[in-house]
């Protein structure tokens, strides 16, 4: 049992805390790949070969686990490899519905991968219930969302959504990476599995590349657990230990990133260049409602467009302290062009139909003195005019 009640406490203390034998209050970083026997059939430890488990890895494991109040959690090389972990639990000609707007290498790991044994994959605005609720065709198994999703911050009523799998017999899977457990979490909610891309608000130093799942299912843990050991894209134990120590200030970073993320996205809302602006944070937002209900905050991540007098790679240009690059999360703020980076693997007629247009500009708020923000960002919208 738990000597602590709030999220805050379980960042630090979650999972496994320091080391027994040592009394060390850190979790030490096991760089061994294999484990000595005392005899034919007669292993020391419960450890055997570091893909299997090691315990480092492990620590994290339980600590993610216990932050997405679930009963198991894996830890991966990245978010993709959480992804295609959780991919493998199906079959061909099982159909997956997915939200219309989701990570862009999600789309395609579906697309292109999973795709060629057989795996069908539907999008569909999972915002709106009715369209979700028609999908349910008698293949579909699964139903995979983010919320708020990626890049156009669409908001998903995810225990809505859930109610719905269940009584069509299918699971509902989560990508919580925008979120985090400390701002959402999907297994409370009805959700059956949590992904993370744990390269971004939980590493969040943008140091470390790495991905979780998480599940509240005995059976469903052996089935990924089996999946993670045979496929063997585990996360090594220093990226482990790196992660463990990211995490102890998750909650404090996270309201940080929101903090500025709400100043930021007022000022946008203010600001006369900008035309259209996805912030589940705002009273005018899509989902805000749900959003409310269902997360902490509106997080830190926010998309816009510039005013057709605006010249976007102008606007790029100007900035002086908002670094340009993939990825989001970290404690620097980065602004992104989802159309040619993240996304730029979805087809150019799913990207349209779904918004995700040329003139998109997402931006991953950090924790920078706000002024400093918000400086760099509208001196650089005020040099792009033409
Ligand atoms: C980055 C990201 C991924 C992929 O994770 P990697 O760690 O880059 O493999 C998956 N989902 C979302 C929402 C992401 O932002």
């Amino acid at each position: 049992m738990a000597h602590y009640m709030h999220i805050e406490s379980a960042v630090i203390h979650g999972g496994i805390y320091g080391d027994y034998s040592t009394g060390a209050v850190n979790t030490p970083v096991y760089l061994t790949s294999t484990y000595e026997q005392d005899g034919l059939g007669k292993p020391r430890s419960k450890w055997e070969y570091s893909r299997t488990g090691n315990p480092t890895r492990a620590a994290l494991e339980a600590l993610i686990a216990e932050l997405e109040t679930g009963t198991h959690g894996f830890a991966f090389a990245s978010g993709m490899a959480a992804i295609d972990a959780v991919l493998h639990l199906f079959r061909s000609g099982d159909g997956i519905i997915i939200s219309s707007n989701v990570y862009g290498g999600t789309f395609r790991i579906l697309d292109k991968i999973f795709g060629q044994y057989g795996l069908r994959c539907k999008i569909v605005d999972t915002a709106d219930l009715e369209a979700v609720k028609n999908a349910f065709t008698t293949d579909v198994r699964a139903l995979l969302i983010e919320s708020p999703a990626n890049p156009l911050l669409t908001v998903t009523d995810i225990e809505a959504v859930s109610g719905i799998a269940r009584a069509n017999g299918a699971i509902t899977i989560v990508d919580n990476t925008f979120m985090t457990p400390y701002l959402q979490r999907p297994l409370e909610l009805g959700a059956d599995i949590v992904l993370h891309s744990a390269t971004k608000y939980l590493g969040g130093h943008s140091d470390v590349i790495a991905g979780f799942v998480v599940v509240k299912d005995a059976e469903l843990a052996k089935r990924i657990h089996f999946i993670q050991n045979a496929v063997g894209a585990v996360a090594g134990p220093f990226d482990a230990f790196l992660l463990i120590r990211s995490i102890k200030t998750l909650a404090v970073r996270m309201e940080a990133h929101a903090a500025n993320a709400e100043k930021i996205a007022l000022a946008l809302q203010g600001c006369p260049a900008v035309k259209n602006l996805y912030y589940p944070g705002l009273q005018t937002a899509q989902g805000y409602e749900v959003q409310k209900k269902q997360a902490k905050n509106g997080g830190a991540m926010i998309s816009f467009e510039l005013q057709n007098d605006y010249d976007i790679n102008k606007f790029f240009n100007g900035l002086k302290m908002i670094a340009l690059a993939e990825s989001l999360g970290g404690v620097e703020s980065l602004v992104c062009h989802p159309a040619s980076m993240t996304h730029a693997s979805v087809p150019k007629e799913i990207r349209e139909q779904t918004g995700i247009t040329e003139k998109l500009i997402r931006l991953s708020v950090g924790i920078e003195n706000y002024e400093d923000l918000h400086n760099d960002l509208f001196n650089a919208i005020k040099g792009a005019r033409r």
